[in-house]
């Protein structure tokens, strides 16, 4: 069990390292990454395309913009505009709809969904945290 948690602590260490690019996709990609998950991208044969594709695991992530996908309580992030409300609105709306939908889809065949916002890839120890919780173990994880 210590064992096992050193491990852990180990690989969120290593995938915590500050990376210059902060897209919050690239972040979620990079970290993904460095924790020895294998994934593709924007698979197009899946519903809403989500971003990261973890096939064997039947496992799927979105990276959210708090914006344009309304991140709701509280979020700094996702103000909605005040000018040129009627525009906005039914736009962004229709983004929340069209994620639900998509993630309903999803999950009805199977599959694992996601969802990271925008705002929580500061936190990069929390982040990591919340991949693995919901990745499970990795090869390289298991490993050594
Ligand atoms: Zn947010």
């Amino acid at each position: 069990m210590a064992e096992k948690i050193s491990v852990f602590r180990r690989s969120v260490n290593m995938a915590a390292i500050q990376s210059g690019d902060t897209k919050p996709e690239m972040i979620v990609r990079r970290l993904v990454y460095r924790l020895g998950y294998r994934y593709r991208l924007h698979r197009r044969d899946l519903p809403g395309k989500p971003d990261l594709v973890f096939g064997p695991r039947r496992a799927a992530i979105f990276v959210h913009g708090c914006f344009w996908h309304m991140h709701p309580k509280g979020c700094p992030d996702a103000r909605e505009p005040k000018s040129n409300t009627g525009y906005w609105q039914p736009k962004l709306r229709r983004n929340v709809e069209r994620d639900k939908e998509n993630i309903r889809a999803l999950r009805r065949d199977g599959w694992s969904v996601l969802v990271i916002w925008d705002c929580e890839t500061k936190d990069a120890v929390q982040l990591t945290r919340r991949l693995i919780t919901f990745l499970g173990p990795t090869l390289s994880n298991s490993v050594n």
